[in-house]
């Protein structure tokens, strides 16, 4: 949004294709309309710094300098000449079709949340945290009434705060990492002082709901029949280990896990982003300081390049906007000409805040320990009904070296997430201790999203008609057959 409001007010021509129904991305999600909300800001931090951009994004539609596509996924970016097409699944089912012609392009799809797969993950009651937070500020639903938060990073935080204010009961919030590791980079913290505000503000909502804070701590294992009736919550060691007879059980009717968010890099991946490994173990896009990726006429902004919040996204959004505009207007005012000191502010901003996205990344890293969490029987790829006991035979027995070969040894991934669920637990429990030394690349996928074949085949028409009409103009015509 900040991206769009920003190009539009320098004149661009600019078009949101966005699968969600609404403005406002993960964080700044709206109630669905049918629901009658009156109140939306009471579950949102700073809803009135959306307010103002929705309200100048709303100005920019109407007067027609943006055009806002919602429910249109893009399945797939091609590089036409000078130009890019993008085609996209649209409406609420992902049944219709579209292609949009653009002359510049700036990604910014955001992530998905990071599961780490344990005994008992996939019984019904046991939700995403970040997925819990987004039921909850569209749906105005929990996923129960006594509720577990776990896993690892600083959104764990702000969910239990959510769900306690919208009545529900969280006994627990369990940390896997140790915020004390925070105080290991004094002076990026001092920098950032907002951010420490934040966690405050959160710690001090739990503490007033006495919700109660276990750190280097996991739920290791859920209990139930047809859903979720307990947890066991074990202590861990430095490397996320289970330490032996720690492990104490919870009463409780649901489960909120998340283990941080993954950028989502499809669209940029398969177009040829380079990307690089981040402090929290996640792949990302190599990005210059004017949010350019390394395939000219491609920008992103916000988590896609690097986990780092919704402040953030907004200052790499207005910054990349910027560097689009520059762009557009050619070498004339290539060196930002009226909005110089505006960019000079945004690029500390944004390493300020990425340094300290960093050492967010690098303290909830989930530890190797982990892979020692999933039983032999645990589902990891739930869409192909995976066990972590097939992948590690896959790696002990049949001497697969990497995901790509449990992939094809054990079909983990090939399912409808194609990966996007299980692809980190995967690339860990296949591959060397330490992944990230390891080198692996980002997994480059054809589509960034399920596609159904009739939309498959109207693109292949369209192109063969555009073919047609090409060797028409091109004075061919005697060529083409009906
Ligand atoms: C489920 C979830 C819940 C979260 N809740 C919180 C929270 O409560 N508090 C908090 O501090 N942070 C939260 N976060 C993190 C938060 O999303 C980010 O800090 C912030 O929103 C980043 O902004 P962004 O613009 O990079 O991405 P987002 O806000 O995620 O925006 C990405 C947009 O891209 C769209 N998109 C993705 N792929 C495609 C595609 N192929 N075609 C078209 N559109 C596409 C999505 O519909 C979305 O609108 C959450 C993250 C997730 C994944």
């Amino acid at each position: 949004m900040t991206a769009a409001v920003t190009a539009a007010d320098h004149g661009l021509d600019v078009a949101v294709l966005d699968a969600a129904a609404a403005t406002g991305g993960q964080y700044y999600r709206s109630p669905a309309p049918a629901l009658g909300a009156t109140r939306p800001e009471v579950l949102h931090h700073d809803w009135a710094a959306y307010e103002r951009l929705a309200g100048r994004f709303e100005l920019h539609r109407r007067a027609g300098r943006i055009r806002h596509f919602t429910w249109h996924q893009v399945w797939a970016v091609e590089s036409t000449g000078d130009t890019w097409t993008l085609h996209a699944v649209t409406g609420p089912e992902g049944t219709g079709s579209a292609a949009l012609e653009a002359r510049h392009l700036l990604v910014a799809t955001g992530s998905h949340e990071r599961q780490l797969p344990f005994p008992g993950w996939t019984l019904p009651g046991v939700v995403g945290a970040a997925g819990a937070q987004a039921m909850l500020k569209s749906g105005l639903a929990l996923p129960g009434r006594r509720i577990v938060v776990a896993g690892s990073g600083p959104l764990l935080q702000a969910v239990a705060a959510s769900l306690v204010k919208a009545g529900a009961d969280v006994p627990l919030l369990v940390e896997a990492a140790g915020y004390t590791a925070y105080a290991k980079a004094p002076r990026t913290l001092a920098a950032n002082p907002g951010k420490l505000a934040e966690g405050a503000r959160h710690g001090a909502a739990l503490l007033r709901h006495k919700v109660r804070v276990l750190t280097r701590s996991a739920v290791t294992a859920v209990h139930g029949g047809d859903r979720v009736e307990g947890v066991t919550v074990s202590r861990l060691n430095g490397s996320w280990r289970p330490i032996p007879g720690s492990g104490r059980h919870y009463d409780c009717d649901a489960l909120a896990v998340g283990h941080g968010l993954v950028p989502q890099l499809e669209l940029a991946t398969a177009l040829g982003c380079a990307t690089r490994t981040g402090t929290d173990g996640t792949h990302a896009l190599v990005l210059d300081e004017q949010l350019r990726t390394t395939v000219p006429g491609v920008w992103a902004a916000g988590e896609v390049g690097g986990i780092g919040g919704v402040e953030l996204a907004r200052i790499e959004g207005e910054l990349a906007a910027l560097s689009v505009v520059r762009h557009a207007r050619g070498v004339a005012t290539s060196r930002g000409r009226g909005h110089g000191g505006r960019t000079a502010a945004l690029v500390r901003g944004r390493r300020r805040m990425r340094a300290f996205a960093d050492v967010m990344g690098a303290v909830h890293r989930p530890g190797s320990g982990w892979r020692g969490w999933p039983a032999e029987d645990t589902e990891v790829c739930r869409c192909e009904e995976v066990t972590a006991g097939r992948i590690r035979r896959a790696v002990d027995e049949l001497g697969a070296g990497d995901a790509r070969s449990v992939k094809l040894l054990t079909r983990s991934g090939m399912g409808w997430c194609q990966g996007r669920t299980c692809g980190f637990a995967v690339r860990e429990l296949a591959g060397p201790e330490d992944v990230s030394a390891a080198g692996t690349t980002a997994d480059r996928r054809p589509f960034a999203c399920p596609v159904p074949l009739s939309v498959l085949a109207e693109a292949a028409e369209a192109a063969e008609a555009a073919e047609a009409d090409r060797v028409v103009d091109g004075g061919c015509a005697g060529e083409v057959r009906p």
